[in-house]
């Protein structure tokens, strides 16, 4: 085997047409150390590319700087002589192509392929660019180039989960997933319903929407509202964490002004204020036998203590704690009677929690579908979280189609 073959299998180029001259330690024109590997690719040919005569002469060389993927992060640079024939048929002049890259285009593919697991990873343009030894807009011209967003999913789920993220200028952005493979089924420029309706009419036919089961969706009121029309035979799903959420933060901002009221030497004070873990803490995981050291109280007490010298104290408290305690066990046992029992029987306490329970009450068999269900809007944060550090690590987009083709690049 020649020094040829290896030298090129090293750089792991397939085109056994090129010859290798000479390999030099040169500086580009940025001053940056590369290593210059000069060529030539020449082969046989036999007929005219234009006129198909066997008429053509070889018709001298002409250079072509070609970018090579790093190596060991070096830099690598290919001056290649690239032969030229003409033909004295039609008087057509052309050249020899190589797989190394496309006509034209100083990056190879291989540049472009590392370049594009780069984007993978959620690296911003410039470290990118530094990586692979190429400008920043090269990186953008060529994320631009590989990556193509889709028109629509070749199958349309059974189970949806619908969300939305800030994308740029504080702009909200719809965004939807497949809840059993969690993957990204589509994100749309902003969440207005005419868009969302437009997106699913459109690209999906009837028949397809009728076979979705089943869509997750936040409290938000605007989905439920269109849900039906687009997808007549789902089941709506409140996300259970939202719901929880929402009485969770009923009753942190009761406990709030409640301690608020409360001299700060009493011991209730302390409690509400250092405890409140404990108030989230589920009921009947609560520690009521062995006593621990408590900061912020400065004493020995079992957990379930705490709370019984807040919640009988305060009667009003203790109706929010146990409305909160109730739905979240309900949640976790998938115990639809104890749901209903509890939105039934509540009483109003005029706090915040009468607005959240009638939200409930308004959304009763949505809510009661959320208890039964195993899908949840889990996968759809996860996405949203990879989005937000996306965000972060690019500093920030100012071009929204930019934007989703880098979202594309990490969920491809
Ligand atoms: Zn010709």
């Amino acid at each position: 085997m020649s020094h040829n073959h290896f030298i090129l299998k090293m750089l792991n180029i397939k085109d056994e047409n090129i010859q290798v001259l000479d390999v030099i330690d040169t500086l580009s024109t940025n001053k940056e150390k590369t290593i210059l590997i000069k060529a030539r690719l020449s082969y046989p040919v036999e007929r005219c590319v234009n006129c198909g005569f066997d008429t053509v002469l070889k018709n001298g060389f002409a250079k072509a700087h070609i970018r090579l993927d790093s190596l060991n992060g070096q830099r690598y640079e290919m001056l290649l002589h690239k032969q030229r024939f003409i033909c004295k048929s039609c008087h057509s002049t052309f050249g020899v192509t190589t797989s190394l890259n496309k006509p034209n285009q100083t990056l190879s593919c291989k540049l472009k392929n590392q370049i594009m697991l780069l984007t993978k990873e959620g690296l911003n343009n410039e470290l990118i660019a530094r990586i692979c030894h190429c400008s920043a807009s090269s990186v953008r011209r060529t994320i631009i180039e590989r990556v193509r967003s889709k028109y629509r999913v070749s199958v349309l789920p059974k189970h949806l989960c619908f969300d939305e993220f800030r994308s740029v200028k504080n702009v909200f952005s719809f965004i939807c997933c497949d809840a059993q493979s969690h993957k990204l089924v589509v994100k749309l420029p902003d969440r207005l319903s005419s868009t969302i309706i437009n997106y699913f009419e459109n690209r999906y036919s009837k028949q397809e929407r009728d076979q979705v089961e089943s869509v997750v969706v936040d409290l938000n009121a605007q989905y439920q509202r269109f849900i039906r029309r687009l997808f007549p035979n789902a089941k709506v799903i409140i996300d259970r964490f939202h719901i929880v959420q929402l009485v969770g933060r009923a009753l942190d901002n009761y406990r709030v002004s409640l301690a608020r009221s409360l001299d700060k030497k009493s011991r209730e004070y302390k409690i509400l204020k250092s405890q409140w873990r404990l108030f989230h803490k589920k009921m009947d995981e609560l520690e009521d036998k062995k006593p621990t050291y408590l900061k912020g109280i400065n004493e020995y007490m079992t957990q379930q203590n705490v709370i019984d010298l807040v919640t009988n104290k305060f009667p009003k408290f203790k109706t929010i704690y146990q409305m909160y305690q109730g739905i979240t066990l309900a949640l976790r046992d998938k115990d639809v009677t104890r749901l209903n029992d509890l939105l039934d029987n509540y009483t109003k306490t005029h706090t915040e929690l009468d607005t959240t329970i009638t939200t409930f009450r308004k959304n009763r068999s949505y809510l009661k579908n959320s208890v039964i269900s195993q899908y949840s809007n889990g996968a759809l944060e996860g996405i949203n979280r990879k989005i937000k550090l996306l965000k972060r690590n690019c500093y920030g987009f100012r071009n929204q189609q930019f934007f989703f083709l880098r979202i594309d690049c990490i969920f491809a």
